[in-house]
């Protein structure tokens, strides 16, 4: 996004199997900041500008704290991405329960492997040579913890804004550090895996309705 910190483009997927961290409900990617609600932006995080297209890695974005990768040309930048998930309806039905109550959007395991940390709002999902970091999820409804085994697609928690005292806005930020080896581990984007991983969760859903779509459309073939 102009003006949001420096880019670079890399296609790189470098998580290809994993499954889509939010299960079912349309998601968006874009930065939380500098669209709508965010504190660069001003406004309300329930706009509906913030539920459309287009999609926008946001893990170069500049942040104050050191934090680097090997994907951003600055050592100041936000190490995630994150995901909004529903719709502008949602975000007010969301807005509408106590903190504690937010159910309204699965997160789910994208690989299979053992839940290696539960922080004060942050949960790690260690699986096949990476580290896959979830933030702000509702952590008074947790489905896991520490040393959980955990399989692929299975339920973690629900989406929410769990941030210390002060929430954030409805968002997963998610984070992948990847084992490079040597015990060396470096944060990659997340971006091209997740649209990998969205577009396959989309077609799989198509799929399933395509036999009844098909149905509908020729009543009258034998
Ligand atoms: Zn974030």
């Amino acid at each position: 996004m102009p003006n949001t910190g420096q880019g670079v483009a890399d296609e790189t997927i470098y998580a290809p199997d994993i499954v889509f961290p939010v299960r079912r409900a349309r998601a968006i990617l874009g930065s939380q900041v500098h669209n709508p609600g965010g504190g660069a932006a001003g406004g309300d995080q329930c706009d509906a500008r913030n539920y459309d297209y287009p999609w926008r890695d946001n893990f170069c974005e500049t942040r104050s704290r050191e934090r680097s990768s090997l994907n951003c040309p600055s050592t100041r930048i936000h190490q995630g991405v994150d995901i909004r998930a529903g719709d502008a309806a949602g975000c007010r039905r969301m807005r509408a329960l106590p903190q504690a109550e937010h159910n309204l959007y699965e997160v789910v395991a994208v690989d299979d492997g053992f839940i290696s940390n539960v922080g004060s709002f942050t949960v790690d999902l260690t699986a096949n040579g990476r580290i896959y970091r979830y933030l702000h999820l509702n952590m008074t409804r947790l489905q896991v913890k520490t040393g959980d085994a955990v399989a692929k697609g299975q339920m973690i928690g629900y989406l929410s804004n769990f941030f210390g005292t002060t929430p954030t806005t409805f968002h997963l930020h998610f984070e992948i550090k990847q084992n490079m080896g040597s015990n060396r581990w470096a944060w990659v984007s997340p971006y091209m895996s997740l649209a990998r991983a969205y577009e396959r969760r989309e077609a799989a859903a198509l799929a399933e309705q395509t036999p009844v779509d098909i149905a509908g459309v020729q009543g009258q073939a034998p």
